[in-house]
């Protein structure tokens, strides 16, 4: 498969057309990116490399942090954790509280910001530093001591996150948190400010596409059910409500970040990210949408 072209192709023709999105100004030093940055880069199984544009130039991953927190509680405790969370799509944007109230403070899936939390929580639980911690699984996973937090974004994002200190205190009135809420918003916050390349993010993401993958010190980070049911996740819960688009549009598991990047998986071929800051009405990257759905059109390839 020719992926270079078509990744070129792909860029060039989107490029050429308006740049609709607008930028989630929301958290204040997300305004300040240049909103027109636009990079792409994939690896495959069989370790190799393909992009285009700002692939190597760092950005704010945010919800995308929320996998890696999940793959490391689930390597932790395994099903224990959906006794604390859901897996069903909430159809509902990623910030909303309506759900919790009947729902009884148990999150719909661990995507949104509520099951993100509490994901959090048992993070802050188990780890006397998860922070660090955290940040050590992931460097260890992309083989790379250059990954890092942002501390401006997440002190940014700490200032206005009213909505997510709301969250977290119902969480809290039903039982369903177990630290107190500023310590584990405090791990929330900094870990949606991790901040990597598209390449970075893209090889980040490979375990979960190649069985056989396997890091240095701790060998396979998921068996084989657990990273299915990650997929799964990503596959029905990865791009808030427009899950189903997604789906439907692309036809890969995957999961979207309000800093504007995408990371797609197809399983047993490849991973792929892209970033582009500006983002359409349901929170996920204008540009990126579009790449990933020319993308498996015109490689004729997608998992369904
Ligand atoms: N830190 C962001 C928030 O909680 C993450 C949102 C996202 O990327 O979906 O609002």
């Amino acid at each position: 498969m020719p992926y270079q072209q078509i990744i070129t192709n792909i860029y060039k023709s989107i490029i050429q057309e308006d740049n609709a999105g607008e930028a989630a100004t929301y958290i204040p030093q997300l305004a300040t990116v240049n909103q027109d940055a636009f990079g792409v880069h994939m690896s495959t199984i069989g370790h190799q490399e393909f992009g285009i544009g700002d692939r190597y130039t760092k950005f704010s991953i945010q919800s995308i942090s929320k996998v890696l927190s999940l793959c490391l509680a689930y390597k932790i405790w395994g099903s224990e954790i959906w006794k604390r969370v859901g897996v069903e799509p909430s159809g509902s944007p990623f910030n909303s509280l309506v759900q919790l109230e009947s729902d009884k403070g148990i999150p719909r899936n661990p995507f949104i910001n509520a099951g993100a939390l509490v994901i959090c929580d048992l993070l802050v639980s188990e780890f006397s530093n998860p922070k660090e911690y955290y940040l050590n699984f992931i460097r260890e996973i992309t083989n790379s001591n250059n990954i890092n937090y942002n501390p401006g974004i997440a002190e940014s994002e700490k200032e206005v996150g009213y909505r997510n200190i709301a969250i977290c205190n119902f969480i809290k009135s039903f039982g369903n948190l177990k630290n107190s809420p500023d310590e584990v918003l405090d791990f929330y916050f900094t870990m949606c400010s991790l901040e990597m390349t598209c390449q970075e993010l893209s090889k980040t993401f490979l375990f979960l596409a190649d069985d056989n993958f396997r890091t240095s010190t701790n060998g396979r980070i998921l068996n084989m059910s657990q990273a299915k049911r990650i997929n799964a996740l990503m596959q029905t819960c990865g791009f808030y409500d427009e899950s189903g688009e997604f789906s439907f549009k692309v036809g890969l598991p995957g999961k979207s970040g309000v800093g504007g990047g995408i990371i797609a998986i197809f399983p047993d071929k490849y991973s792929i990210a892209v970033w582009s800051p500006k983002l359409n009405k349901k929170g996920n990257s204008y540009r990126g949408m579009r790449f990933l759905e020319m993308f498996t059109t015109q490689t004729e390839s997608s998992i369904f």
